[in-house]
């Protein structure tokens, strides 16, 4: 046959040994649970570390007990790091005719090896804690990658954890009958850098020579060697995966197991991934059997609209009856298990846990949308902190049954964090438990169509918020090659989460990031732009949105000159800093958004508003990046923002007299484009955390308005105070100038100090109220 699954008779009812290889921290136990949990066959795992009664023991106690197993019809994995031949080679010796030999290699970065077993605790064999490091990175210098004439019938590399869950799958879809093909299978690259790596993780090792000389010759010669050994059934293809059915499957010949399905190079990890719980089978007590149907039958609906995306069901108990019962229905109607898999493990550590990114959640909500309960609902409010509460009462309101809600996760949440998950979305499906609300009482054909209703739901929402992702990729794709590494890490660290990731909450850490790095970027400014490199008001990345292309400005000249310099100033803001830019030139892209878009100027509410009222005035004029970019040219559209800003000031004044307003500029913004902010004295807003965001409006960094326009007109530049060490002094009172501990004791003194704002606010006209509410009585 042309396939990979190998189901003639004779051979049907093989056992398989398993030999795992791979450094201590790359994952073989888990490796071995993951595929135990919901097997398809029966399997034993050998672990040297624990065999001896749960304590370490010999190779030939391990020999042993894996012949025991294989004599019993049991297939064994043994779990040792197996990292030279000669280690595994009298396991090699346990296959027979009736018991295949396969080598799975999980052959993934030494870095990550390292610092997951350095993290650990409650190792089998204690390997764990800071020797840890040392010890990997001795063992991985006696890699000796297997080959097939060591005697295995099949090889599998693993080089990502991606690799690794497609094997997982493979062996637990691997029913009792079933044989995989021979061959190697998901060799990909050579693995100089991953001794690179461990040579940077641990500093003070010496390179040796081979590596350091020619990194690649061990593993060239393993590909060459094994490119020749390769049969023609291994040759035909990597997409073994795909034929872990119980049926034969055809596979095109040479067709390339990742970018096959998906076109364009994406690699597995850059596909949006939805990772889901399945609705209602715990708390809510829904059949198993008819839930797994259920979401059998959507995932097929949905992945049948051919979405470039990934959905998997995540189940934190080891031998989930549930995703036994999908595994094996999706495995039954061939559903391609590289777009759709389960995973046991905790929603909310998918990605730091199991490498797995998912940029988007659900959660099993109650119809109240609130955290607590148990399960998934409590474990990802409580992962997500209060940004998702918050973000989920913004929302408002309540979930119907057979309905969901997305909820963008604010990137201060430390689900997004941590783990690149910019949505969560809350999905209610039905209720059969009597000791809750609304049980539905038996009625499963109710109850069958509410559920389906949900994962329709669900889906539905994660694909418009894939399209919405799509959009920003594709705008920030315009960005071109003078996009900043910065920006190109970060794509790649969480791809679908785009250039969301590095946004509020990294406010502060960028902002000190970037001026390490001033010396150079000042040296680009300065050489190229010809502008005077005031290192203080560089560009600090900050919160951001999107970027895009650039240089379509309204003057066709002015666009032409300022392509270069519009190359050079990218390098020197962090693109997570281009969003305001991206709008000002964009305005068009982004309607939905803008108050307003006049020839000079468009006005925004500001994404993460520090007070109640806190809009943004954004200068539409290319080159004109901050306050130190300002000349008396300029002075018509200073004038210009001022007076759009105040017309808005004024406007929400009508509804809210008590509002005062002050307009003005950051010295060193954060934000690529000059902006004018438009901000009420409330400074009553959860987007108000640190010592850098009060200070930024509250001390001589923000320079008003008025007075910005004053200095311009007699000295033809702006004053800039952006010292940091502004935005690092005590916190105190903006109008009684008291000093507080925190912010929080702050923000509860400002909610009722009434004492009048400080006099040099007050007679230079800064600040903007109501007319019937003069500020010094407010
Ligand atoms: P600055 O420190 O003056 O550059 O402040 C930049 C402001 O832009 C901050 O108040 C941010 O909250 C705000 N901001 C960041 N990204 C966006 C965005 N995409 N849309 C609107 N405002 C934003």
């Amino acid at each position: 046959m042309e396939g990979d699954c190998d189901l003639s008779k004779e051979d049907s009812r093989k056992v398989i040994v398993v030999i795992l290889m791979g450094a201590p921290g790359s994952g073989k136990t888990t490796f071995c649970n993951d595929v135990m949990s919901t097997a398809l066959r029966p399997w034993v795992r050998i672990c040297q570390d624990s065999i001896a009664n749960g304590k370490a023991g010999t190779k030939s106690q391990c020999l042993k007990s894996a012949a025991e197993a294989l004599k019993h019809g049991k297939s064994v994995f043994i779990d040792r790091c197996n990292l030279d031949r000669e280690q595994r080679v009298e396991f090699v010796k346990l296959g027979g005719p009736q018991v295949d030999v396969h080598a799975v290699v999980l052959d993934l970065p030494a870095k990550l090896c390292i610092s997951r077993s350095v993290k650990r605790t409650g190792h089998e064999g204690n390997l764990q804690g800071g020797k840890a490091a040392a010890v990997v990175n001795r063992m991985l210098q006696k890699k000796e990658l297997p080959k097939l004439s060591e005697g295995y019938s099949r090889i599998t590399f693993c080089q990502n954890e991606t690799d690794v869950l497609d094997a997982v799958n493979t062996y637990r879809l691997l029913g009792p009958s079933d044989n995989l093909s021979s061959g190697c299978f998901g060799q990909k690259s050579t693995d100089s850098k991953v001794q690179v790596g461990i040579m940077k993780f641990l500093k003070k090792v010496d390179v040796p020579n081979n590596v350091a000389s020619n990194g690649n010759s061990l593993q060239d010669s393993v590909n060459r060697k094994q490119n020749t050994e390769k049969d023609s059934s291994s040759a035909e293809s990597e997409k073994i995966n795909t034929c872990i059915r119980n049926t034969v499957e055809k596979v095109t010949e040479g067709s390339n197991k990742m970018e096959g399905s998906f076109g364009g190079g994406d690699s597995w990890n850059d596909i949006p991934t939805l990772a889901f719980p399945s609705i209602s089978t715990a708390d809510f007590q829904f059949s198993h059997e008819k839930a797994s149907d259920i979401i059998v039958e959507q995932v097929e609906e949905f992945l049948n609209k051919g979405e470039n995306v990934r959905l998997v069901l995540v189940d934190l108990t080891h031998g989930s009856h549930m995703l036994s019962l999908v595994g094996a229905k999706a495995a039954k109607k061939n559903i391609d298990s590289r777009k759709f898999f389960t995973v046991v493990g905790d929603i909310t550590k998918i990605y730091t846990e199991r490498g797995l990114r998912c940029n988007v959640i659900a959660n099993a909500a109650n119809w109240r949308l609130r955290p607590g309960g148990g399960g998934v609902n409590a474990a990802i409010f409580s992962a997500a902190g209060e940004a998702l509460e918050i973000a989920t009462k913004e929302q408002g309101g309540t979930l119907a049954p057979g309905k969901s809600v997305a909820i963008p996760l604010p990137p201060s949440s430390p689900l997004y964090k941590r783990e690149g998950v910019t949505h969560v979305i809350h999905v209610l499906g039905p209720n059969m438990n009597p000791q809750r609300p609304n049980c539905l009482r038996n009625d499963y054909i109710k109850g069958c169509n509410v559920l389906r209703e949900a994962y329709s739901s669900l889906f539905k929402s994660f694909a418009s918020i894939v399209r919405e992702q799509n959009t920003l990729k594709e705008s920030s794709k315009n960005f071109g090659p003078g996009s900043s590494d910065s920006h190109k890490n970060l794509i790649e660290q969480f791809p679908n989460t785009d250039q969301k990731i590095k946004r509020e909450g990294c406010y502060e850490s960028e902002r000190n990031k970037k001026s390490k790095a001033l010396p150079f970027e000042q040296i680009v400014m300065d050489d190229e732009c010809g502008h005077s490199g005031d290192t203080s008001a560089m560009s600090q990345p900050n919160e951001n949105m999107s970027m895009s292309s650039v240089g379509d400005v309204h003057d066709g000249k002015v666009q032409q000159k300022n392509e270069k310099i519009d190359r050079d100033v990218k390098k020197s803001w962090g693109s997570w800093a281009q969003a305001l830019y991206h709008i000002a030139m964009h305005p068009e892209q982004h309607k939905d958004n803008l108050l307003e878009i006049l020839d000079d100027v468009v006005v925004l509410y500001d994404l993460y508003p520090k007070a109640k009222r806190h809009l943004l005035v954004l200068a539409r004029r290319n080159g004109l990046d901050r306050l130190a970019d300002v000349q008396k040219e300029h002075l018509q559209l200073l004038r210009t923002m001022h007076s759009v800003g105040l017309k808005w000031a004024e406007k929400f004044l009508v509804d809210d007299a008590s509002l005062i307003f002050r307009l003005g500029y950051h010295s060193a913004p954060s934000m690529r484009q000059l902006h004018l902010h438009v901000i009420s004295q409330d400074f009553n807003s959860s987007h108000l955390k640190n010592k850098k965001h009060w200070n930024s409006f509250n001390t001589a960094f923000f320079r008003d308005s008025v007075d910005v326009i004053e200095e311009i007109e007699n000295q033809g530049k702006a004053i800039l105070n952006s010292d940091d060490k502004l935005l690092s002094m005590e916190l105190r009172c903006h109008r009684c100038r008291s000093a507080h501990p925190n912010i929080p004791r702050l923000k509860a003194h400002i909610s009722n100090c009434r004492v009048p704002f400080p006099a040099a606010l007050l007679q230079n006209g800064c600040l903007v109220h109501a007319p019937s509410r003069p500020v010094c009585e407010a």
